[in-house]
């Protein structure tokens, strides 16, 4: 049977609506997305030669409000996994209760292989594709995996010269001299610190001496190890694409991200000024990386990485998902037979678009928040959306997970009543 993200994705939402009473209606609407557009972008290379790349973007609900999430430049981009992010992203916006629904978008490209001008042009196209989809009050984009503030950037722009007015709020994660906002860059690791700190605080585990391996050194988890280093817990491992390094005692995270950002690579070492000298350390595998037998394990990279395969073998008591989609649901029976706790993406990563959210408000008040403003709105929302999910999933005697989808289904439902449903019409 051919498998697709979006029926995992789904299997969640089963699972969590054995807890909820929920209208028929909003079960109808939320199974399948409102719209999805395919395009192709034609791109001029900097050789002379045309190209034609894949575009995607899919609104999944708009139930809650105009439409939010990411673009992803990535090789493993597919119709199916934009739908899935776009289908997380609905639910992640209400399980922050922002006023939004979910989209997602990518193009399927290794961003690698291009040269700045030709990813300019790119990003350019590809908002010359999808300028009627878009829009500030109908589906707002913002970055996701290799992209960035610059590319933001440049579609915002671009959105601006079609429309013919500066349009800051039709994009978020912009550049913070073009209408972003402080915090945005480190708001996904922000969030997941807040979420983290406040979990193991109720489990009655302390940060001091908690290991913590992190898959993933990219926005998310190269500033999520930075935080956690600094509030005392010993991250061991982490890793990029190209493989992992692993210290028993600790490993110096400010040195290795500024490793990171003059080499593209990850290697353990120990910085003064420019100078970085290699520290003791192990090379291991991604795969290693996911095994280790550490307190905390933070897949921060991409999805479908603890499947049926791996999940027997994951020793971390806690795993914190700061990617999207890195548990598969079979993966996720296994772990919780096992007495394996997953906190999930949906909660976990939610700091990113909260702050997403944020930037959009400034952008249509035309008034600018601290950074100190920004960060304790997100720790007052996030920690408070995640003292409620903790509460149900204590209630119910429910995962994390389907607590987060049943608190995130009741405000769906409470948007879909509100319009009228069968029982509203039919008394
Ligand atoms: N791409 C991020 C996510 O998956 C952020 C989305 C946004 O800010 O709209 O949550």
């Amino acid at each position: 049977m051919l498998h697709s993200t979006l029926s995992d994705a789904n299997l969640r939402l089963e699972k969590a609506l054995r807890y909820v009473t929920i209208s028929n209606d909003a079960i109808e609407r939320l199974k399948y997305p409102k719209a999805s557009l395919c395009v192709s972008i034609p791109v001029r290379m900097d050789d002379g030669s045309l190209r034609v790349f894949q575009g995607y973007r899919v609104r999944y609900d708009d139930t809650r409000g105009p439409t939010k999430g990411g673009v992803r430049f990535h090789p493993n981009v597919s119709l199916d996994e934009v739908q899935s992010l776009a289908f997380w992203m609905t639910f992640k916006c209400a399980a922050l209760n922002l006023p939004f629904g979910g989209a997602k978008g990518g193009i399927t490209i290794n961003p690698k292989d291009f040269s700045k001008f030709e990813l300019e042009r790119l990003s350019r196209g590809y908002v010359d594709a999808i300028a009627n989809f878009i829009g500030p009050d109908v589906d707002i984009p913002a970055p996701d995996v290799y992209t960035n503030p610059m590319i933001m950037g440049w579609m915002m722009d671009q959105y601006s010269i079609i429309r013919r007015k500066i349009t800051p709020a039709v994009v978020t994660g912009k550049p913070i001299s073009m209408g972003g906002s402080l915090g945005r860059e480190t708001a996904t690791a922000m969030g997941a610190f807040f979420v983290i700190h406040t979990l193991m605080e109720k489990l009655g585990r302390t940060s001091t001496d908690l290991t913590v391996a992190i898959q993933g050194f990219g926005n998310a988890g190269g500033v999520l190890a930075e935080l956690l280093a600094k509030a005392n817990y010993r991250v061991v491992a982490v890793s990029d694409s190209q493989g992992g390094i692993y210290a028993k005692t600790g490993l110096d995270i400010p040195s290795i991200r500024q490793y990171k950002e003059s080499s593209r690579g990850i290697k353990a070492v120990y910085c003064e000024g420019t100078v970085c000298n290699i520290v003791e350390h192990r090379v291991i595998t991604n795969a290693e990386l996911l095994e280790l037998d550490v307190d905390i394990l933070i897949p921060a990279a991409l999805e479908n990485q603890i499947t049926e395969e791996n999940a027997p073998r994951i020793k971390a008591p806690y795993i914190f998902e700061v990617a999207n989609g890195p548990v598969t649901s079979a993966a996720d029976e296994i772990l919780e037979q096992r007495g394996i706790q997953v906190f999930p993406d949906i909660l976990v990563n939610a700091g990113g678009v909260t702050v997403s959210y944020f930037e959009w408000v400034q952008n249509r008040s035309g008034y600018y928040w601290s950074l100190n403003e920004v960060n304790s709105r997100l720790q007052e929302r996030i920690v408070e959306e995640t003292n409620r999910i903790w509460d149900l999933s204590q209630d119910l005697g429910i995962s994390m997970r389907t607590a987060a989808y049943v608190h995130a289904l009741n405000r769906l439902e409470d948007a879909v009543q509100a319009k009228g449903t069968r029982d509203y019409y039919m008394s």
